[in-house]
């Protein structure tokens, strides 16, 4: 233990220069440096240097890590609606009716979307193809909506779908596709799903208004995330030249796919008018939000009639490429005990204003405040990582690689990760985290003045509707929450239905967009930075570790009454086709999923015969509960020791440096914090999933089939879904021994 006569700073110094520190200018300055053209994996060196060297200069070490990665550029593409003209000695002749532009408008205000060198509009990991078939609307691509498809004797195989964004990944949308014998897949935008802001309701669009520009196209990974994250040639492992390579088909699609904007996708969906049954024949999941009937469209699903087909090329350049993550080091006092905080820089346009540079400006933001507070004298406790994460969007790959590598050190030694991922692209913060953080990030939000101040005074906090999500998956938080067992947060400033569009994963994703609409004069990007910096600050600075593990407990019996919920559902058969009941979006979503899980309990009970392996395995829930009753109290004994240290040291007045030398007190603090450290870890199970064993997370994982939005005991829940009571058993007995792992794990007295 060094003994330092420099000038050091208390934990309420550091948090006032991590307060202060942070300019919007600054933000705004390494904003326009990040959005001023094209940085996609794998060829964005100039940025990662730039990004070393910036680090440096506020006084942190940081280094280059690389990884030889499986990833595909665009090459060419088409799609074209085509028409048979005439047919004689059975040849046919054919007309192209519609030929897509896939492009995005120049526009001239908004420089980066006229580069020269723009990325094109395409999918990563897409698979090349060219294939020529009549199309179907399958809504959203929801595994419901493919279901209802198939009720619906709507023929799928051999033909092309055309499904709108949202809801659920993108990838999975075509995982479902590909599985039905569908042969291509084409996603486009509709404005319906903008909310109040849309063309239709007579908001003028991009630049001139903060309506969906028309032309808009969100590129995007349709990897099937929820299998496995990360290079999906080295699943496990790290891509380090030479390491040996697995065959990609379980991870990517092999249909082709492309993405379009509305203006692209109206001529193919009108040429479905009149065709097969029509979206409103379904239910109001399939009519909601369906924006283009003002545009002539009628949704119906088809398939069109043989004569009317779509052609759909898609051709890619697959190589191994390197990438590089830009690791940054702050060395603590304690070896054991480091904080990880991350953010991606790379992007699908030239742009990414939002996705991801505005968390890369926050970040940027972050790391100069910690290194004025080194400036200043602050003498860190615990180490912290920065990382910034390169091929986040081909499939997180930069973040799970680094995890696979470092997996003993990160296990042994982490105590959080800390995430963001699009800082700022609205008004509305979001977050979502393992239990064990909920504390830190109230904590923190409550330190934070809002930019709103309608009402003097208030904070994030206050303004805030202070839901913390579980952890599902889409940005570089998943590899250490769902691999690695670390507690993990991903937080940022969300857009609502009333704010300007988000021009997600498109060129109008850009600089100009920012600063006239997403966050005129960067406040929130400041705001934000000073939030993401005290949750570091606490997380790194603090001698106890500020996590609440009855959080967890309270968190588990809520995840297990969501089982019961399902079950109850099972057992009292209510058909819940309509949303009339639900508005908000989540929790439609949620219902949708039930009535998936439930549809085929709801037709055998409508023989009237008691689903008694259901009411049976309900039962055994109780066992559940009180197996988590008893980690609730081993964890609750752990929050108020470290309560009582915490006062302990108050009254003391003993700063933490001086600490060690006061043994016994030290090896209290040690053991307090040990147990907090590897208590989210205790949760892994080491065969994980079923069918996706990357997944060691028993109770957090990426829902199967919604990708970005998380499923609680994932494992136990679908065993349910396909209503396996052996599994569903042995799932109940696995989450049971992990809990009772970690009862023991923070229970021990030494
Ligand atoms: N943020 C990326 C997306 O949503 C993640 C891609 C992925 O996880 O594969 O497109
Ligand atoms: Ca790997
Ligand atoms: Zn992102
Ligand atoms: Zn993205």
């Amino acid at each position: 233990w060094p003994d330092c006569h420099h000038n050091k700073l208390s934990h309420d110094q550091l948090r006032q220069i991590i307060f202060d520190t942070p300019s919007s200018q600054r933000a705004e300055e390494w904003s326009r440096y990040y959005t001023a053209g094209p940085h996609l994996a794998g060829k964005n060196l100039s940025q990662a240097l730039w990004t070393q060297t910036k680090w440096e200069q506020f006084g942190i070490n940081a280094e280059i890590n690389t990884y030889d990665v499986y990833i595909n550029y665009p090459k060419d593409h088409r799609l074209a609606l085509l028409k048979k003209k005439d047919e004689k000695d059975g040849i046919s002749t054919w007309e192209v009716s519609f030929e897509a532009s896939l492009e995005e408008d120049i526009i001239e205000e908004d420089p980066t979307s006229g580069l020269q060198d723009r990325i094109p509009t395409f999918h990563g990991y897409s698979a090349s193809g060219n294939v020529t078939a009549p199309v179907v609307y399958v809504n959203y691509g929801t595994y419901q909506d493919f279901e209802d498809l198939l009720k619906a004797n709507v023929p799928l195989e051999g033909k092309i779908a055309i499904a709108r964004y949202g809801g659920i990944f993108r990838g999975l949308k075509v995982k479902r596709a590909q599985e039905l014998g569908m042969v291509g897949v084409i996603l486009y935008s509709d404005p319906g799903d903008d909310g109040d802001v849309t063309d239709e309701k007579g908001v003028k669009t991009y630049p001139d208004g903060p309506a969906r520009q028309p032309s808009s196209v969100q590129r995007g990974s349709t990897q099937f995330l929820s299998v496995a994250p990360g290079d999906p040639t080295t699943p496990g492992y790290p891509s380090k030249p030479g390491a040996p390579r697995q065959p990609v088909h379980t991870a990517i699609p092999s249909i082709p796919s492309i993405p379009i904007s509305y203006v692209d996708a109206l001529p193919i969906l009108k040429a479905l008018n009149g065709h097969g049954p029509k979206a409103a024949d379904f239910n109001q999941w399939w009519t909601r939000n369906a924006g283009l009937g003002y545009k002539g469209v009628d949704y119906n699903v088809g398939p069109t009639p043989d004569h009317v087909v779509v052609n759909l090329y898609n051709e890619q350049d697959y190589v191994t490429t390197p990438l590089w993550n830009v690791i940054g080091v702050i060395n603590g006092t304690i070896p054991d005990e480091v904080i990880v905080v991350g953010n991606h820089r790379d992007a699908w346009v030239a742009g990414g204003a939002g996705d991801p540079n505005s968390g890369s400006a926050v970040f940027n933001e972050v790391i100069r405040s910690f290194g004025e507070a080194l400036r200043l004298g602050w003498k860190p406790l615990r180490t912290i990582v920065f990382a910034s994460w390169d091929g986040e969007e081909y499939g997180l790959i930069g973040s799970t690689e680094w995890v696979e590598e470092y997996l003993p050190w990160l296990k042994d030694a982490i105590v959080a990760y800390v995430n963001t991922d699009v800082g700022c692209r609205g008004k509305f913060l979001t977050a979502s985290a393992a239990p064990l953080l909920n504390q830190i990030i109230y904590e923190a939000t409550k330190s934070v003045p809002s930019p709103n101040q309608t009402i003097a005074g208030q904070s994030v906090y206050d303004v805030w509707d202070k839901k913390i999500r579980t952890m599902g998956s889409g940005s570089d938080f998943t590899a250490f929450q769902d691999f690695a067992g670390i507690p993990s947060v991903d937080i940022g400033f969300n857009n609502d239905i009333h704010s300007a569009v988000y021009h997600y994963h498109s060129n109008y994703d850009s600089f100009h967009w920012m600063e006239k609409f997403g966050d005129p004069g960067f406040v929130y990007h400041r705001t934000m930075a000073q939030i993401f910096g005290l949750i570091v600050a606490q997380l790194a600075d603090l001698p106890i570790i500020q996590f609440g593990a009855k959080d967890y407990a309270v968190a588990l019996n809520s995840y297990v009454d969501k089982v019961e919920g399902k079950l109850e559902a099972i057992l009292s058969p209510i058909e819940f086709a309509t949303s009339s009941l639900v508005d908000d979006e989540e929790a439609i979503f949620e219902m949708r999923a039930s009535q998936r899980n439930t549809s085929s309990l709801v037709n055998s009970s409508k023989k009237d015969s008691p689903n008694l392996p259901a009411l049976k395995f309900k039962k055994s829930l109780k066992g559940l509960h009180k197996v988590i009753g008893k980690f609730k109290k081993q964890a609750k004994k752990l929050d108020e020791a470290a309560e009582e240290l915490r006062l302990e040291l108050a009254d003391n007045d003993i700063p933490w440096w001086n600490l060690p030398a006061k043994f016994k007190l030290w090896h209290r603090i040690r053991s307090v914090n040990t147990k907090y450290k590897l208590l989210e870890r205790s949760f892994l199970y080491d065969q994980g999933l079923d069918g996706r064993p990357w997944f060691k997370h028993v109770v957090f994982a990426p829902g199967l089939w919604t990708g970005y939005s998380g499923a609680v005991f994932p494992g136990l829940v679908e065993s349910i879904d396909v209503e396996d009571w052996t599994n569903a058993r042995r799932w109940v007995d696995i989450i049971e021994s992990r809990i009772k792992n970690a009862a023991k794990a923070i229970g021990e007295h030494k």
